[in-house]
């Protein structure tokens, strides 16, 4: 048996749709959310919900009232598309150039704003207050902590916060949770090796920065395979490598940029120091000058046991009892609702969004990724029912 929920976010389905196919023609890139957050901010003010707009840049904070004052869950989701030039042509495909949103988040703020509608409508039924968070920037340099510092998660406090992804390896009707921790930190590196100049055929009077540079991205994975437990994951992934003129000249100098990516923050905080060890002693020893930057992304997305069973729960009251998948692994990928799941318990979980006989398969940031949008009502239902059962809808 399941509630009325599902067919209650099925009513509006078809304005998600609209909202999701205008966002997918108008994609804008990370802090450039100017005509989304615009469109977010009008839809919320036409169902009169309270707004704030320019939160942390570009983001958009509705508030939703209940019966009376009582506690807050937010829900989030992201607004920002990436610099992908989409393929093929459908009838509502990017209509700007080298840009499309191919994560996703067209979807997830279409979601959110029916989850507005609704919740807005059953505001006579909950105690306690509905943050809805729509956050720029997700796919860099990241929106959720400009946002925090602009007091997102603030008046009122919010006590606990879920958001969902769209993901194509699941079916739609289905959704998947993840317990603990369920994304890695993404972090990153620049590295520039610096050695001598000098003719093709006289390497004995240089030093070939492309050669050590070489064993440089070797002794890397090193790490990895070497010097860290096979059981606690690590990527370290280098990808790009760039230097040189030509065949017969030998390269002065390279540069290589990459992801490290880990789950457990006290490895994490090893990686850099490893690295700085291995490159500037193969530098050393092969005459080469080395220069590294590295850079520290978003923490990993720690699932609160409490937030995945409420959204488990509402999971199997809106879909069914074998609609709710346990997600064993993490991924390796990064998010930053991490912010928010630091401050508060948090729930990030994966909407089913696969339908074959449609060709919606893809992965996301596929140039050719598209995704079924009869997830929609289910993302909302399933966000809708976790509020309610959070907030306390008896009367
Ligand atoms: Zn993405
Ligand atoms: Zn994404």
């Amino acid at each position: 048996m399941t509630d009325t929920m599902l067919a209650r976010a099925t009513a509006v389905l078809p304005e998600m749709v609209a909202h999701r196919r205008q966002f997918h023609q108008h994609p804008e890139l990370g802090m450039e959310e100017f005509e989304t957050a615009a469109a977010v901010a009008a839809a919320l003010r036409a169902l009169d919900i309270e707004v704030r707009e320019r939160v942390g840049g570009t983001g958009v904070v509705g508030l939703i009232r209940g019966r009376r004052p009582g506690r807050t869950i937010a829900i989030r989701a992201d607004m920002d598309a990436l610099p992908v030039q989409e393929q093929p042509d459908r009838p509502y495909s990017s209509r700007v150039a080298g840009k499309m949103h191919a994560c996703g988040h067209d979807g997830h703020t279409a979601i959110l704003l029916g989850v507005g509608t609704l919740l807005h409508g059953l505001r006579g039924e909950f105690d306690g207050q509905v943050k809805l968070l729509f956050q720029p920037a997700e796919e860099g340099p990241g929106g959720a902590q400009p946002m925090i510092a602009d007091a997102a998660m603030e008046n009122p406090h919010v006590d606990a916060v879920i958001g969902l992804h769209i993901n194509t390896e699941i079916p739609t009707g289905r959704i998947g949770v993840g317990h603990g921790v369920t994304s890695a930190a993404p972090d990153g590196f620049q590295i520039t090796i610096r050695g001598v100049g000098g003719h093709g055929a006289h390497p004995h009077r240089s030093v070939d920065a492309i050669a050590v540079g070489c064993q440089v991205v070797t002794a890397l994975q090193t790490i990895v395979s070497r010097e860290v437990d096979p059981v606690n994951p690590l990527v370290i992934t280098v990808g790009t490598f760039q230097g040189g003129f030509r065949g017969n000249v030998i390269a002065p100098e390279v540069t290589m940029t990459g992801t490290v990516r880990t789950l457990d923050p006290e490895l994490r905080v090893t990686v850099e120091s490893r690295m700085r060890r291995l490159a500037g002693g193969i530098c050393a020893a092969m005459r080469a000058e080395l220069e590294m930057q590295y850079s520290y992304g978003y923490p990993s997305v720690v699932n609160e046991e409490g937030m995945c069973r409420l959204v488990e729960a509402a999971g199997r009251s809106v879909l069914g009892q074998d609609k709710v998948l346990l997600i064993p692994k993490p991924s390796m990928g990064g998010e930053d609702f991490s912010y928010f799941a630091q401050l508060a318990p948090g729930c990030f979980f994966r909407l089913g969004a696969r339908n074959e006989s449609r060709g919606m398969v893809l992965p996301g940031h596929h140039p050719g990724f598209d995704f079924d949008e009869e997830c929609m009502p289910v993302g909302a239902a399933v966000m809708v029912r976790a509020a309610l059962d959070y907030l306390g809808s008896g009367g």
